[in-house]
């Protein structure tokens, strides 16, 4: 892949004429949304956003995928929320890639959830929410309608982005050779992953594996042992190479975490999963923060910073209720991400 412009800063290419960015070749790239019918009401406002500030430009295609039947209702208003001309695809998440392995304990698993719900561990209770996040821990990379495709977007009802996005971040990944894009960094609560860590620490030693340059990332600094910061990606909005989240070493690491039953004896985030397993498999320079983007999930909005980094944006004044992520240092681990790059 050839690239005229990179000394051209990216996040200004195409801002102010997308002409030149969208005549480029794209890739072969889907937007990938997990949904279920009850979240129509959220997703359709998303859709109309990311419709404006990028898939206009680009039509890269949409799928949509639930572990049940997606309605009639849902479809049309789907519909009713993009360009005549976007193309989306609907499919099922099979119960053998959604639901507790049929090889392991459901029962014991299933008393722990109310045990974990009452210390307190956030979504614990739901056994639909650790069948999330063990299916984007893993199991989606292998789902059949992202065969054919090298990249996914990942986006969930209730987004927002505030900036346009002028240029195609999935071209702007394949030329720079990254496997994994972000916008928030945060800290995981400790309650979901009491012996996370300890497990990627066993896999890693059984495996004589040496960690990436980005295991420092996650590292606890100045900590006399090793301990996991919990730094990871938010993965509400993420961007990633297929082909990575495919192979056998990503699909190895993730099967010897499901084999412990602690994505539902605790409550394993898809989060801290990933970037445990960017940390171990892949190096800092093949990871990107997407710091010219704006975007918004529930209490945590990043905006550029400098302002003039992203395209025509309209975030929410620093008064507002939407608190910058990247200024409250209790929970951002842009400092971390800092870190690590410059070393
Ligand atoms: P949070 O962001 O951690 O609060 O979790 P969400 O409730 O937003 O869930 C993450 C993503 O998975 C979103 O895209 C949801 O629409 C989707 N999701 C969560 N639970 C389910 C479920 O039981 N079924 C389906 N089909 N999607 C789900
Ligand atoms: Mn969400």
């Amino acid at each position: 892949l050839q690239e005229p412009q990179l000394s051209i800063d990216p996040a200004m290419r195409g801002c102010s004429d997308t002409s030149l960015t969208t005549a480029l070749p794209r890739e072969k790239g889907v937007i990938l949304i997990l949904a279920r019918n009850s979240d129509m009401k959220e997703l359709m406002p998303t859709l109309v956003n990311f419709e404006q500030r990028f898939n206009r430009f680009f039509r890269y295609p949409y799928l949509l995928l639930n572990e049940e039947e997606f309605t009639e209702e849902f479809r049309s208003n789907i519909r009713d929320s993009l360009p005549a001309n976007a193309a989306v695809q609907y499919d099922r998440v099979m119960p053998s890639e959604w639901n507790i392995p049929s090889h392991q304990n459901a029962t014991h698993f299933r008393e722990s959830f109310a045990r974990q719900a009452k210390q307190g561990v956030q979504y614990a209770g739901l056994e639909s929410y650790h069948n999330m996040c063990r299916f984007y821990s893993g199991t989606f990379a292998r789902h059949r309608s992202l065969a054919p495709y090298d990249w996914y977007w990942r986006l969930e009802p209730g987004v927002t982005f505030y900036c346009d996005i002028t240029y195609d971040p999935f071209r702007f990944m394949a030329i720079r050779r990254k496997v994994y894009g972000f916008v928030i960094t945060i800290k995981e609560s400790a309650n979901t992953i009491p012996t996370l860590f300890r497990h990627v620490q066993n896999y890693r030693y059984a495996q004589h594996m040496t960690p990436s340059s980005l295991w420092p990332f996650v590292i606890e600094q100045g900590a006399l042992t090793e301990s996991y910061n919990r730094c990871h990606f938010w993965t509400n909005f993420e961007i990633g190479d297929l082909r990575f989240f495919r192979s056998v070493s990503y699909q190895n690491f993730f099967k010897a975490l499901d084999d412990t039953g602690h994505f539902y004896t605790e409550r394993w985030g898809d989060a801290p999963v990933r970037t445990l397993a960017l940390a171990l498999l892949a190096g800092r320079e093949k990871v990107h923060y997407f710091e010219d983007f704006a975007y918004n999930h529930d209490f945590f909005t990043h905006c550029p910073r400098p302002k003039n980094l992203g395209c025509n944006c309209s975030c929410p004044p620093e008064s507002s209720a939407h608190w910058d992520i990247d200024r409250n240092e209790q929970h951002s681990c842009v400092p971390q991400w800092r870190d690590v790059v410059k070393r």
